[in-house]
């Protein structure tokens, strides 16, 4: 029998670990199935993917810059991905696509259970409003924080953000702002869902909103120590972590989804993490 069809969509796509990631995963769990990465031409997302699923494609990983139009193609999203209006994987089942988004819950099984850190009661601060954001902010509200602030640096950005999210019943947990209102706040777990460490900048924030006794958690990867993570660590935080735990936990969600079996992420993970140096 042929093998499934799977692929990564994005551009520019070369530096995708995703069809390694996947690849291992199905060796793993005994699925036969090809994973690729495919180059999709700028404003052709819908004609490349319509491609793909005549060709017999299954599904598809999306990422920048065509999260926002993985949900537009689709016929049926997930909570996640509605509330995001960002989806990062698809399934083609006959007619129907269905999206989902899977960067939240990657994120917060990669800080819960790799990294040991339980977001219930904690203080948590997420910056950033872009797309890594808004799909990070109902999965950590879903652990129980006592606070989730939201502080961007557009600050209306941040603010609508979390208006639209309460107006859909996100509860009083859910505040957000600019860096301005993060003087003498301290928070348990710091989320770094900007782009700054991707050109070595460091948003914003007072060393003084870092409690040492927590972490402090950079979604880029590869990157080593980002100015970010720096900044934490100076000021004494005890746990430092990258985003390549997150991009794994993302990859099994969505492989589980697909296949019905979810992959062990450990070795994977271990496998992709560059020292934190
Ligand atoms: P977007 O372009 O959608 O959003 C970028 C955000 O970063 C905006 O909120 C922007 O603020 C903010 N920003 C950019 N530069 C600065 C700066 N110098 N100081 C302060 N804020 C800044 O990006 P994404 O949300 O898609 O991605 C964000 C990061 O998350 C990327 O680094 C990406 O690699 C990573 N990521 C990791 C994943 C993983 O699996 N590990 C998955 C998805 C994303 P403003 O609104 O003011 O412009």
């Amino acid at each position: 029998q042929n093998p499934d069809r799977y692929a990564v969509i994005g551009n520019p796509i070369s530096q995708t670990k995703s069809p390694l990631i996947h690849m291992a995963f199905a060796e793993e769990s005994g699925q036969n199935l090809v994973y690729i990465a495919l180059e999709g031409p700028l404003g052709q997302f819908a004609a490349t993917v319509d491609q793909f699923r005549a060709a017999g494609g299954k599904g598809l990983n999306v990422t920048v810059p065509f999260k926002l139009d993985a949900c537009a193609y689709a016929t049926d999203l997930s909570e996640d991905a509605r509330a995001a209006g960002a989806a990062n994987a698809l399934k083609f089942e006959g007619d129907r696509v269905y999206a989902q988004n899977f960067d939240g819950v990657g994120l917060v099984r990669d800080i819960t259970y790799n990294l040991g850190q339980p977001l219930a009661g904690k203080r948590v601060l997420l910056l950033g409003a872009g797309g890594a954001a808004r799909g990070a902010i109902l999965p950590i509200l879903r652990e129980g924080p006592v606070q989730l602030f939201v502080a961007n640096r557009t600050v209306d950005k941040a603010q609508q953000l979390v208006e639209a999210l309460r107006a859909s019943g996100a509860g009083a947990a859910l505040q957000g702002g600019g860096y301005e209102a993060l003087a003498g706040q301290r928070f348990d777990v710091v989320i770094n869902a900007t782009s700054a460490s991707l050109s070595a900048a460091l948003p914003p924030l007072p060393a003084s909103a870092f409690e040492t006794d927590g972490l402090a958690y950079d979604m880029v990867y590869g990157k080593g120590l980002t100015p970010f993570l720096r900044l934490a660590q100076q000021a004494g935080v005890r746990q430092l972590a990258d985003g390549a735990g997150m991009l794994v936990e993302q990859a099994a969600e969505a492989f589980a989804w697909w296949r019905g079996v979810r992959p062990e992420t450990r070795a994977m993970i271990a496998r992709i993490s560059a020292p934190l140096v």
